[in-house]
């Protein structure tokens, strides 16, 4: 256990980094930047908890169950704090009598945390046009479950991390297991979501890897016990966005500070939350008036160990866009120069990269087995997601009959396939009519859908109150 109490149980013992093919496993050297000596495996969740009691001791208020809906300005157009969601609206977005306005919030200064591509932060990026300068921000998704395992098999604190088979050449994505305590693995796949095929499903490539032979048989005779799916940003350091603006800036993933070849976000989430809490208090000092913006905040990170790190590898994340072998041979040019080559490659948005269904081949992922591999619906299951029934759709289509006139002959809808809660359904009626159906109660707040639509047609809004998946020890 780490100071005061801190869930800090599980030191990193050993790292191991396979090459995967459909039926073999090739030990690599594990990549510099992959190395976890002096880490630790932890759930994040309880993390979180931990860090909000310490908060809360500080004297921080905390309002769990009321997520941030909108954005406050002043009539000069400067941020001026954010609002709670109204409760008791029904479908049709009318009162009810268990009706509640949201709440205000008002704050000189506004610090948007909303991990990866968040809803509000999507707006302020539009609204103060924040990426004017930087290339667009792209995005993976991360599919991850908990499985809890025969005890002989157990290897507490060894990591494991995986590239290549069931991705295929073109299509940027690998594995990790971590071994944590009380017998349970973390065990998850990140797929690239500038992927191009649009019948692929990064649901069902996780599925599919478990039954590899290198993990397969770490997972029979266990069992899973939790499921959880959320985009991460992969972007880095060209695709960082203005990060202040009038009233407010952005910390964390909403802004874009994971760091790939990495893969963690979270010592950079924090330092970005360090650095804008230094940079505001000094702020203050000299301003009183609200509406400023504190621009200190990005001189301040552009002297912190954040921005040499990410300028550091930001060439090697963009070199998978040429495949996996150019994307390695790339990575160790990278890191052997340390970053220091003139050249820094673009990044390009992942909703303009899905070809035309007319161009791809259907994958034909194999039936869920209810051992080792599932279905969408048994999945969710194990998310805890609760969405109140009686309450308007938070997942929002700019025009409703682009699903159907657009995105089903041109893309085969992929919101059906790369969706992995199984919220959006063709359905197809007895007159061959097809409609979308969105099973939005199942959602578990990925942001896939507002990433990846070809059309970018969807909005992802906040639901009511603190609706959405609870991971337990996630
Ligand atoms: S509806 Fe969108 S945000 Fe919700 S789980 Fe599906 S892809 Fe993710």
């Amino acid at each position: 256990m780490g100071r005061k109490g801190a869930p800090l149980n599980t030191p990193v013992k050993k790292d191991k980094f396979l090459f995967l093919t459909k039926d073999k496993a090739y030990k690599f050297p594990t990549p510099p930047q992959m190395h976890n000596k002096g880490n630790y495996i932890i759930s994040l969740g309880n993390l979180g908890r931990w860090l909000a009691e310490q908060a809360e001791s500080l004297g921080v208020e905390i309002f769990p169950g009321f997520a941030a809906a909108e954005v406050l300005y002043s009539p000069e157009g400067a941020v001026i704090g954010v609002a709670t969601g109204d409760m008791g609206l029904n479908e049709a977005g009318e009162k009810t009598e268990a009706f509640e306005p949201g709440m205000e919030l008002h704050a000189r200064q506004t610090v948007f945390a909303e991990g990866c591509h968040g809803s509000l932060t999507k707006t302020l990026v539009k609204k103060f046009d924040l990426r004017a300068d930087s290339d667009p921000q792209t995005y993976a998704l991360g599919i991850k479950e908990l499985w809890e395992i025969d005890p002989a098999k157990h290897d507490l604190g060894m990591t494991l991390h995986t590239i290549g088979w069931p991705m295929d050449n073109k299509t940027y994505g690998g594995s990790w297991l971590y071994h944590l305590e009380n017998n349970i693995v973390s065990i998850g796949y990140v797929v690239a979501l500038d992927y191009q095929n649009p019948y692929l499903s990064p649901f069902d490539e996780m599925q599919r890897f478990k039954l590899h032979p290198a993990i397969k048989p770490l997972l029979e005779g266990g069992r899973c016990v939790s499921y959880g799916a959320r985009a991460l940003v992969e972007g880095g350091f060209q695709s960082l966005p203005k990060l202040t603006f009038a009233g407010g800036l952005l910390i964390g993933d909403t802004a874009g500070f994971l760091n790939v070849p990495k893969i963690k976000g979270n010592h950079t989430a924090m330092k970005s939350g360090m650095v804008a809490a230094e940079s505001i208090v000094a702020y203050f000092d000299k301003h009183t008036e609200w509406g400023g913006e504190c621009e200190s905040y990005t001189a301040n990170l552009k002297t912190s160990w954040i921005w040499k790190e990410l300028k550091k590898v930001r060439n090697i994340r963009p070199g998978f866009q040429r495949g996996l072998w150019f994307g390695l041979f790339n990575a160790a040019f990278e890191t052997f120069t340390m970053g220091l080559a003139p050249w820094t490659l673009k990044n390009h948005a992942d909703h303009a990269q899905l070809q035309k269904a007319s161009e791809s081949k259907e994958i034909d992922y194999p039936k869920p087995d209810g051992i080792i591999t599932f279905d969408k619906l048994t999945s969710v299951q194990l998310s805890n997601t609760s969405h109140a029934e009686n309450q308007p759709v938070h997942l929002r289509l700019v025009d409703p009959n682009i699903p159907i006139s657009v995105n089903l002959p041109e893309y085969a809808e992929p919101a059906q396939h790369y969706c992995p809660a199984g919220v959006y359904e063709i359905i197809k009626d007895n007159a061959q009519n097809y409609t979308l159906q969105i099973n939005a109660q199942n959602c578990v707040h990925c942001k896939t859908c507002d990433i990846k639509d070809p059309s970018q047609n969807i909005n992802w809004a906040t639901p009511q109150g603190g609706d959405g998946p609870n991971y337990p020890n996630m």
